[in-house]
């Protein structure tokens, strides 16, 4: 028997303010975002929002729906909008945030395992990475560089093959 250990690394800050300009406004377009959620069952608001290399803005947030499953994630709506429409301009970051009334969030959201899937494959079509910046509107920053930190195993295409 082997043990592996495998460890990630990511940034903290205190708050937005203290991230370079660029990333301080993406996390404020994030919060726009969220402002489009329909969240009626969760009552927990998500907003994304990707920059693209040109500068452009892409919005994603929580879109619920009576029959559950039907419902998708806010960063799925962007990165699937983005790959419906801007295919061809990459994504260089991409900042999700998160609001309920039900209690305090004082740590960022981290993204589901659908949706960091989903990234990889972004990533991998683009042959980029993408800066992912979670935040808490309470409380800190995380920012994590490329996929593969958040989701080591994640499922490569070449496993599809022997
Ligand atoms: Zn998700």
């Amino acid at each position: 028997m082997t043990n592996h250990e495998i460890k990630i690394a990511f940034d903290e800050y205190d708050a937005i303010e203290q991230l370079d300009n660029t990333d301080y406004k993406l996390c404020l377009e994030a919060a726009e975002a969220l402002k489009n959620s329909h969240s009626p069952y969760s009552k927990f608001r998500v907003g994304a929002a990707l920059r693209l290399q040109s500068g452009k803005i892409i919005y994603g947030s929580n879109q619920e729906n009576v029959a559950y499953p039907s419902g998708l994630c806010a960063e799925r709506v962007a990165l699937f909008y983005w790959g419906a429409n801007h295919p061809n301009d990459p994504v260089e970051a991409m900042a999700v945030t998160a609001q309920t009334d039900e209690f305090e969030l004082t740590r960022p959201v981290t993204s589901c395992g659908s949706c960091l899937q989903v990234l990889a494959e972004v990533e991998k079509k683009q042959n980029k990475p993408i800066k992912i910046i979670l935040y808490a509107q309470q409380g800190p920053v995380w920012v994590i560089q490329g996929i593969e930190k958040q989701l080591p195993f994640l499922f490569f295409e070449e496993r599809l093959t022997t």
